[in-house]
């Protein structure tokens, strides 16, 4: 969302000065190592009452269509490399029970009338050389990236207007009438203007205090598979999967033939995961492998790793305008790629007064509220989450 919103500004602004501040690397939190589906759809359409909610459906998928246009306008004008594959999205099957999920999605989406088309076994297991699937439902819209990639890519072709401060947390911000001061350990940043797009951590800096649900979710990664592990593999090239049972898991093969698998939600308290929790949902990822690619699976992952989902107890979120020259966007609820470059340009042409469709989706979308005490929703989310790991079943 950050470097989305610094991009807009820039082109926007051309003489303004712009720093983008992240506490990491650019490229190396939850948007680098994220799955890398840009997502064209509302979230979620196995959801039970998605369909009933048209306007919310259309709007949703209004901000990320601006989204992915926009991921796509880094591309082609800016040459920014991120292994763009327009080849859609495959919510796949494994089990009685993701047939039924594939089913209801199919009707969802045939109401809110957006094209899917169902895909037989054959086809399936031809394309990701797993038999472990037995149907599946395309949908064309959503757009495949190497997101770190494209994030890295995108910083690089945003220097001659942007100055990015990298490893440069901001512990601090005094808001005050003429510049708000935000603290760094190296120095105080002064600023008219703050766009907060720091996801569950914007919740520490003045707004939305005790909102955020710290969710999870964690992904392992084969090393480059050798040409005689790819025939193993057997699928016709690279591919992305989304399970039809939202607790299972997501796969992709990718442009540089590693296999990525994604599964496991769990709460993290003070917004924080450990390598306990990382080493338990590679446990979960190696039986996944194990479940799709049983001849090639002893060669296990080279790198596992968590990140950061920021959830509201009513799935709202954060855009507008907080205080004076105050401006936030954040929680993604799940999913935050298209979302992400949506919601970071929207609010950039929001700070510099510009109005537009997207603004005011944005601004009437409910914000996220202040839910149970911590105690309990870190009770309820681990039972929850442990209860829909186990309804999964080989869907994971
Ligand atoms: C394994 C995995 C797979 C996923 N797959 C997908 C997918 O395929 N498609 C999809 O749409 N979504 C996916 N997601 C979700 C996606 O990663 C998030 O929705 C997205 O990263 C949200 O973007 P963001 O910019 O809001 O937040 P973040 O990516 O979390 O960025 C917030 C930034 O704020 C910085 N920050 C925080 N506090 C401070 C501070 N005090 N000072 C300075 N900087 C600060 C952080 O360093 C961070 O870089 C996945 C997530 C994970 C973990």
């Amino acid at each position: 969302m950050g470097l989305h919103a610094a991009r807009r500004l820039g082109e926007l602004a051309p003489d303004a000065h712009i720093a983008l501040v992240d506490a990491g690397r650019i490229g190396n939190g939850a948007a680098g190592r994220c799955a890398g589906f840009a997502i064209d759809l509302a979230h979620n359409p196995r959801n039970k009452h998605f369909a009933e909610d048209h306007k919310g459906n259309e709007e949703e998928f209004h901000v990320n269509s601006e989204g992915i246009a926009y991921m796509q306008s880094a591309v082609n004008e800016l040459g920014v490399d991120c292994d763009w594959d327009p080849s859609g999205k495959y919510h796949a099957a494994a089990t009685s029970r993701g047939d039924r999920c594939l089913a209801e999605m199919s009707e969802a989406l045939a109401r809110i009338g957006k094209k899917h088309s169902w895909i037989g076994k054959n086809e399936i297991q031809s394309l990701t050389g797993s038999r472990h699937y037995h149907a599946a439902i395309h949908t064309p819209g959503t757009i495949l990236i190497q997101p770190a990639k494209y994030l890295v890519g995108l910083m690089h072709a945003l220097v001659d207007y942007v100055d990015v401060y990298e490893k440069t947390p901001v512990t601090n911000i005094d808001y005050a009438p003429k510049f708000h001061s935000c603290e760094t350990p190296g120095g105080v940043i002064r600023a008219r203007q703050v766009l907060l797009c720091n996801a569950a951590y914007l919740t520490k800096c003045g707004f939305f205090k005790n909102t955020a649900i710290p969710v999870y979710t964690y992904g392992s990664m084969t090393r480059e598979l050798t040409r005689d592990e790819l025939a193993q593999v057997g699928a016709r090239g690279p591919f992305g999967v989304i399970p039809a049972e939202s607790f299972g898991t997501t796969m992709r093969l990718t442009n540089d033939n590693r296999l990525f698998l994604r599964n496991v939600y769990s709460y993290a308290r003070g917004f924080q995961s450990h390598q306990s929790d990382v080493d338990y949902a590679r446990k979960h990822h190696q039986i996944a492998f194990d479940r799709r690619y049983p001849n090639l699976s002893h060669i296990g992952y080279e790198h596992s790793w968590g990140g950061l989902l920021t959830m509201a107890h009513n799935g709202g979120m954060v855009f507008g305008q907080l205080a004076d020259r105050v401006f936030g966007a954040a929680f993604c609820n799940g999913t935050g790629v298209a979302r992400g470059a949506g919601f970071g340009k929207a609010l950039a042409e929001l700070a510099l007064g510009r109005t537009s469709r997207s603004i005011d989706i944005l601004n009437n979308r409910p914000k996220p509220n202040r839910g149970l005490p911590d105690w309990i929703t870190e009770i309820g989310v681990r039972m929850t989450t442990k209860y829909r790991l186990i309804k999964a079943g080989k869907e994971t």
